[in-house]
């Protein structure tokens, strides 16, 4: 075939096509979709991804180019991967190269990084006549005697390098002589050196477990099926996932495995580096650029079996997924949060259906939205109702913050969760405290006008950190000295409210000051592996207190801890957002998870200010279902998901009259394109434009247009039409970006 089609990779919807080259003769590599290339694209030469071959092609003769050289020996992206990448373009209307970026190590593309590679020194003869060479050589070559001696002694690569530490121009000398060999071999950056394999315990299944694994087992006989295995916190959902993964393994298959936050949840690496040993690859983008791309060629080299890894890795370049794993499947890290703006569970879904892999989505709190499609067929829903052992759920007691004030207690701490931190520490047990950032960070304000302290850039408040005395911005990263007067009226009246971690920190320093304490927040934790030294010296009892922000909510799995302390439950309550009642639920349901996970029983208590609040009150009591019947409920009323879908425009300028002029354009060409069908009209719940909820960041003013839409099939209609609706005009200095099934407003 002697036409390659080939994207460019620049991402521009101009050149969102394919562009037609002649394929050599004496071409070097078999050039075959999925292969990266270089081509000649005007003056320059850029890189390039084959996406089809063909015997024909309608540009002329004389303007056909060659290909250029390939980038790599094998296609970089395997054919069901460029599959999935058409099927991104289409579902998620982002340009195809943007899906094919996503398919590879961001480094590999213009050659940033390439595989490390070691040189290793072997014999070149047998070892008796390399130890009779070594005799007969004169004193003088003192080293290459000794290098002969220990490589005839049958010393390996790390040995030698030990002994003579600068063995190579030895080794040359030797090599000339014929008697050593310098080859080279890939030498690998493994992530997690840090991480002990730790060991691995294996644990006969309870019923309920044996009851999902078995069927899980039975869908991945048939390559296919979708599960839903709705565990409580503790009833064991790793294990499922880890007899369902080695049964992959046992089939001559591989697996995936998503977390939501792959430094959070280092215990999970460690579980199943345990159990599959160098056979479990792990990737995220927390790694070095070299690590991540060594990961990522064991596993399209077939050397691994098994992918953990954050979000990115849905992509992971199996050529033989039989199991895709989603833990924690409500988290909302797995969508992305740039364009294209992908759901990791959706790619997920779609990989499994078209490569007929299993699905399995685990949660002790799953979506309302993915229950109700549960419900209605599409998932097979699995149930762990009880802890491993029979452990009891741990037991929560809600405080009334209220009536805390009303009693004169102005501390951050209510006497009952005063009272169990002073019973823990006495028992020598440890406790987790968890902050909900949100909402819930120090901001200073002017006592006398009210002012707020807002970044000069972003159109939020800007938080205090008392251990440097500045202000920080958390969008933009803008700092500030605390000011001396008020911006605003000039008085000097300066009010600090809220607590972040670190005033909650000295408040527990004065309250139990012989208790050693752990921090785990967006300050602590900015170097790479930080969490990790964290976890790992909390779990080794260095401190008692472990004190963070979201980051402690998730996964941890410490058999000491028998306290958690929410501080304040409900600053997501309020936030803007539809879903927030079940984010409230989700957090504090797995919040109070970490309690009493081994043998010791587990204590919760919940400080808030809405104690009755439906969200609160029965996530205390762990009860899911009366939480999913009410909340899906709400949700039909609303017609918010799954009973109708968002989508959102986001325009972005560092004018506000242009951002605010082109989201009212777009909203009424959209209306108007609208109108003319009636077909897409009856579709439309809702077509309005508005300021963003951040309103400004970095210092550009965002605007939104929101399209709501009946959840029907031919709402993919609709939002073609809407996204036609942005046209070049439109754009006029602003970025506009499209997110189908928008979550967050903002
Ligand atoms: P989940 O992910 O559902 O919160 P985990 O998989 O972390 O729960 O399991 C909780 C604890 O129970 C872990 O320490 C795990 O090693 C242990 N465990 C899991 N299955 C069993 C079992 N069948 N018998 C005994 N202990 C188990
Ligand atoms: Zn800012
Ligand atoms: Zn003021």
């Amino acid at each position: 075939m002697p036409y390659a089609r080939v994207i460019v990779d620049i991402a521009a919807s101009a050149i969102d096509r394919e562009f037609d080259y002649a394929v050599p003769k004496d071409y070097p590599v078999d050039a075959v979709p999925g292969l990266r290339v270089q081509v000649p694209f005007g003056p320059r030469h850029i890189e390039g991804f084959i996406v089809a071959l063909s015997d024909t092609t309608a540009v002329p003769q004389e303007k056909i180019r060659p290909l250029g050289r390939p980038l790599e020996e094998r296609p970089a992206i395997l054919p069901h991967l460029m599959d999935l990448a058409l099927w991104m373009r289409r579902r998620y209307r982002c340009l195809l190269v943007e899906a094919l970026r996503l398919l590879i190590p961001a480094e590999m593309r213009k050659g940033r990084v390439r595989a490390k590679q070691r040189n290793q020194i072997s014999l070149a003869v047998l070892p008796q006549d390399a130890r009779a060479r070594a005799e007969a050589l004169p004193a003088r070559f003192a080293r290459q005697k000794q290098l002969l001696a220990l490589l005839a002694g049958g010393a390996d690569d790390a040995q030698v390098r030990r002994a003579m530490p600068d063995a190579m121009p030895v080794a040359r000398a030797l090599e000339k002589r014929g008697l050593v060999r310098i080859g080279s071999v890939r030498a690998l950056r493994t992530p997690y050196r840090a991480l002990e394999m730790g060991q691995d315990a294996q644990h006969v299944l309870t019923a309920e477990q044996q009851i999902a694994a078995e069927a899980i087992f039975r869908g991945m006989d048939a390559e296919r099926g979708a599960f839903l295995l709705h565990g409580v916190t503790g009833s064991g959902k790793t294990e499922v996932y880890m007899r369902a993964v080695a049964h992959a393994l046992e089939a001559g298959r591989s697996a995936i495995v998503l977390v939501p936050e792959i430094a959070l949840t280092p215990q999970m690496v460690q579980r199943f580096r345990a159990r599959f040993g160098n056979r479990a690859a792990v990737l995220h983008s927390g790694l070095s650029q070299g690590e991540r791309f060594d990961e990522w060629q064991r596993i399209r080299a077939g050397e691994v079996s098994v992918a953990v890894g954050a979000r990115s890795c849905v992509f992971a370049p199996f050529a033989n997924v039989g199991l895709i794993v989603v833990d924690e499947e409500h988290e909302t890290s797995y969508r992305a949060e740039n364009a294209p703006r992908y759901d990791a569970v959706e790619v997920a879904e779609r990989r499994c259906a078209a490569e007929g892999a299993t699905l399995v989505l685990g949660s002790a709190t799953p979506s309302v939205a993915r229950y109700y499609r549960a419900l209605h067929g599409d998932y097979t829903v699995l149930h762990l109702d009880h802890r491993v052992e029979d452990r009891p759920m741990p037991q929560v007691q809600v405080v009334d913050m209220r009536r805390e004030l009303a009693a004169h207690n102005k501390s951050m701490f209510s006497r009952p969760l005063q009272q169990a931190m002073a019973e823990t520490l006495a028992r020598g047990e440890q406790m987790i405290l968890f902050l909900n950032r949100r909402g819930f960070a120090t901001f200073v304000s002017c006592r006398k006008c009210g002012e707020a302290m807002t970044c000069p850039n972003c159109d939020v408040a800007m938080t205090y950190h008392s251990a440097e005395k500045t202000l920080k911005c958390h969008y933009c990263g803008a700092q500030l000295p605390v000011p001396d007067a008020c911006p605003a009226c000039g008085s000097k009246a300066i009010r600090y409210f809220g607590a972040g971690t670190q005033k909650v920190e000295q408040q527990l320093a004065a309250l139990f000051p012989e208790a050693k304490l752990l921090r785990m927040d967006r300050d602590t934790t900015a170097r790479k592996d930080a969490h990790l030294h964290i976890l790992k010296r909390f779990a080794a009892g260095e401190a008692q207190i472990l004190l963070g922000t979201q980051m402690v909510a998730k996964g941890l799995d410490f058999p000491n801890v028998t306290l958690v302390g929410v501080m304040a439950a409900d600053t997501t309550l309020h936030y803007p957002d539809y879903a927030s009642a079940e984010r409230t639920f989700q957090l504090i349901a797995q919040v109070a998870g970490r309690a009493g996970r081994d043998v010791k029983a587990g204590r919760v208590v919940v400080q808030t200010y809405a104690p009755d609040e439906p969200p609160i009150a029965l996530a205390a009591r762990h009860d899911y279902q009366t939480f999913y019947a009410r909340e899906i409920m709400q949700r039909q009323a609303g017609q918010f998901p799954p009973f109708g879908r968002f989508v959102r425009f986001l325009v972005v300028s560092a004018q506000q009259q242009r951002a605010a002029g082109q989201a009212r354009a777009l909203c009424k060409e959209i209306a108007r394109v609208v109108a003319h069908d009636t077909h897409l009209a009856s579709q439309v719940l809702l077509l309005a434009w508005m300021p963003a909820m951040l309103s400004r960041l970095e210092g550009r003013f965002r605007y939104q247009v929101l399209l709501k839409m009946l959840p029907d099939a031919r709402n993919d209609a609709l939002i073609d039409a809407a996204h036609a609706c942005l046209n070049d005009a439109l754009f006029d200095g602003c970025s506009i970006t499209m997110e189908v099934d928008a979550q967050h407003m903002v």
